[in-house]
């Protein structure tokens, strides 16, 4: 250990000796007794002292050290200090039996932490989640589905049987199968005794099988000269940006699939990362036709023992691909060559609890620091990627039409104000009509509607009176399917009231306004003989049952799809010809930067849903103002026209992306007192002042209540080319927070609640 060696155990392809542009190591090693300094995931002002164990250590070795009366996980992060009484410092506990965290993942965390503002500690925790980082592989004890299952089961051991088969097969340890069954071990074992389920012992940590690059493209059109510069960028070995511009449908990810070939081919890990892990499930098939096994996957929705697997494996170059969430960007990749954003302008991207980073951004950043190229796939890019390439910072490549017979869909807007519904209806005769050829036909069609829940309004026909949530400022979302109002905010819940809370007259609440779950109720009314699916996140107890619904409906398991945005997202429902947006207003209305440009890429994404195999598909938008300019751009088609002119606002106001921004959120119990501390701060600006930007400020949030903690914002603008963070990091340190405050930096925001 210690040696900082790196690369080792990759499987070897040819291409192993060009590595003329990777990054540079720079690791030292350490003598035992030597000073070094160890990071560890504590919340710790600093880098600590220790001195190097028996037998050395080196740069990046992950460590186990002394911290008080406890051991804590750390990486040798340089020399020491040598400024800690030499006499107080202590040995590092041991060393672990892991590949150490490469120059480049440090580099990288360090300049995320700074660029974000965030403690380097909370950083290094994103690199490290990996459970049982320092035990050594061996085998360990797994459970699985054996004989046949009685069909008199006792309520807790049912539910064991529902979590082994929720895992799909996947053998899991014994705490992965109670959590999920929410039982103790003893079940398990019972039915162990029983056969039903069977224990054994499985090894740890097996290699991903190898994956086939060979495999002829077949790539069409202009999606040769794509392919062809995409694979050009991973041979060059050295950083870079490319937009990669398409319609949904036009072989963005047959395309980039290339590129990540090409990344196998010469020995290099390749990293994709995908907004929802929904939509796993159809990639990783494809990828698994294309290259003859499956990729390593990372994402909440994976078990423990396979983050351990993957995590081991990645660090140890034994998996050639990961496809992944955002968290994926920590991961210690040995030789990264590739790394893939798709869908780019996805705000899921945005981690918007604890760190708070887009991992867009952070997968450049890291890219820039390895040195290997990135690609932003989008049919609907950001604004930022946009205007990054018209400034020439990145490549972009287009493919400009429907692979193969596929076209884009026709598109037209339903004059809301003349549709005359009946109360308590949202679907006008125009799209009625539609849906019912398509149903007659055996074709799907979507609806699409952004709310989620029944109604987003419980009022009181007798006073007027919203019910409210009791902790946050915000309205309470009537769930039918839950048979309770909660809380978009927190989460809280609570029965819809037979009596007004305010005014205490009874019988009188009435849920006013559509979500999905009414719709479902219009449609069903509306088409009794269809069959009705409503894809919402909020209605599956987890992914996997999300997933296999979306599965279902692919398969043409449904005639009509009721869905939120989440059936925006390049999922593909080969047999849908329609789509009908309900409310295409519903996002123009907020004052937010970005309403105009969410709302462009939301209605193209989902209008390209439809049609996406031989059939023509139609998207029809309801609006209440077809002369909106964004509606219009959306009919016309445009794109660029509507960059431009989006471009062109934003310059003038100097907002992102040719200005910057960063929010504070300051939160705490007492309302006077977070404002307060907010026009202090407003008030210290003499550090903003400096590089020219401007404080915005104190103001409630636009939530002003959250779990019972008041909120409060300030916004900071700043020119594009000034020093933000530094100035930002002394501007706040002018202030000791209270113990009961909260205080937390946004930079780029994206979302103003
Ligand atoms: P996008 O990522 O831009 O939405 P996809 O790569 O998913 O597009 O391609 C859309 C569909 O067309 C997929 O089913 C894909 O397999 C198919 N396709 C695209 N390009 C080709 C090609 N060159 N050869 C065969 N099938 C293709
Ligand atoms: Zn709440």
């Amino acid at each position: 250990m210690g040696c900082g060696c790196s690369g080792r155990g990759l499987p070897q392809r040819g291409g192993g000796g060009k590595k003329k542009k990777a990054v540079a190591v720079s690791d030292r090693t350490y003598a035992a007794g030597e000073l070094v300094g160890v990071l560890t995931t504590e919340p710790l002002g600093r880098v600590l002292d220790y001195k190097a164990p028996e037998g050395g250590c080196g740069d990046g070795d992950f460590v186990e050290v002394p911290l008080g009366p406890r051991r804590v996980l750390g990486v040798v992060w340089g020399k020491g200090r040598g400024d800690w009484d030499p006499s107080k410092v202590r040995p590092v506990g041991r060393v672990l039996d892991a590949a150490p965290m490469r120059a480049e993942l440090r580099t990288f965390l360090t300049r995320a932490a700074d660029y974000t503002l965030t403690p380097l500690p909370q950083m290094l925790r994103l690199a490290t989640r990996a459970p049982g980082l320092g035990e050594s592989p061996m085998s360990r004890r797994v459970y699985r589905l054996g004989g046949a299952v009685p069909n008199q089961l006792t309520e807790a051991r049912h539910r064991v049987v529902e979590a082994l088969r929720a895992f799909g097969g996947a053998p899991v340890t014994i705490g992965e199968l109670t959590d999920e069954a929410g039982c103790g071990a003893s079940v398990v074992k019972g039915l162990v005794k029983l056969g039903v389920v069977v224990e054994e012992d499985a090894p740890r940590d097996l290699p991903f099988a190898l994956l086939d690059p060979a495999g002829a493209a077949n790539l069409a059109g202009d999606q040769v000269a794509a392919g062809d510069a995409l694979v050009a960028a991973v041979n060059a070995e050295e950083y870079s940006t490319t937009l990669l511009k398409g319609v949904t449908g036009s072989g963005k990810t047959e395309v980039y699939l290339e590129a990540v070939a090409e990344c196998i081919r010469l020995g290099r890990q390749a990293l994709v990362l995908l907004p929802e892990i929904a939509l796993t499930a159809e990639f990783l098939k494809r990828v698994e036709a294309r290259f003859g096994a499956r990729p390593a996957e990372w994402h909440s929705g994976v078990t423990q023992t396979e983050r351990r697997r993957v995590w081991r494996m990645v660090a140890d170059g034994r998996a050639e691909f990961v496809v992944g969430a955002r968290s994926a960007l920590f991961l210690p990749f040995q030789r990264l060559g590739l790394v893939v954003v798709d869908e780019e302008h996805d705000t899921s991207y945005k981690q918007e609890e604890g760190v708070l980073y887009n991992a867009r951004d952070m997968a450049v950043l890291r890219a820039s620091v390895v040195g290997c190229p990135v690609v932003l796939a989008s049919a609907t890019p950001s604004l930022e990627t946009w205007a990054n390439v018209e400034a020439g910072k990145y490549g972009r490549l287009d493919l400009s039409a429907r692979y193969g017979v596929a076209q884009m869909p026709t598109m037209g807007v339903i004059d809301m104000r003349e549709a005359n519904l009946p109360a308590n209806s949202w679907i006008s005769a125009k799209l009625a009509a539609e849906i019912a050829a398509r149903t007659l036909r055996g074709e799907q069609s979507l609806i699409f509607l952004n709310r989620r829940g029944y109604a987003p309004v419980t009022l009181c026909r007798a006073c007027g009176a919203q019910v409210g949530c009791d902790h946050c400022d915000a309205r309470m979302v009537e769930h039918r399917f839950l048979k309770r109002l909660q809380c978009h905010q927190c989460g809280a819940t609570k029965p819809v009231p037979e009596a007004c809370p305010t005014c205490k007259v009874e019988g009188k609440m009435a849920a006013v306004g559509p979500g999905v779950e009414r719709m479902a109720e219009e449609v069903q009314a509306r088409f009794p003989d269809a069959r009705v699916a409503v894809l919402s996140s909020d209605l599956f107890g987890s992914a996997r049952e999300l997933k296999a619904q979306i599965e279902t409906i692919a398969a043409g398991g449904a005639d009509i799809i009721i869905g939120t945005q989440i059936v925006a997202k390049g999922h593909n429902f080969p047999l849908l010809t329609l789509v009908g947006v309900i409310d295409a207003d519903l996002g123009l209305q907020g004052s937010d930067l970005r309403a105009a440009e969410r709302t462009f890429q939301l209605m193209r994404q989902v209008a390209g849903r439809a049609g996406r195999a031989e059939k023509r598909g139609a998207a029809w938008l309801q609006t209440h103002q077809p002369e909106h300019p964004v509606i219009r751009a959306i009919l016309g088609g445009d794109e660029e026209a509507f960059w431009r002119a989006e471009a062109a606002e934003r310059r003038a106001a100097g907002v992102p992306p040719y200005g910057r921004m960063a929010g504070i959120i300051l939160s705490g119990p007492d309302v006077q007192q977070v404002f307060e501390f907010g026009a202090e701060l407003a008030r210290r600006d003499g550090p903003l002042r400096r590089i020219g930007a401007q404080v915005f400020g104190p103001a409630p949030a636009p939530i002003s209540r959250v779990r019972g903690r008041h909120r409060v914002r300030l916004l900071v603008k700043a020119g594009k080319l000034v020093p933000l963070q530094a100035a930002l990091a002394e501007w706040v340190a002018q202030l000791r927070l209270p113990a009961n405050l909260r205080l937390a930096i946004d930079i780029d925001p994206q979302s103003f609640l």
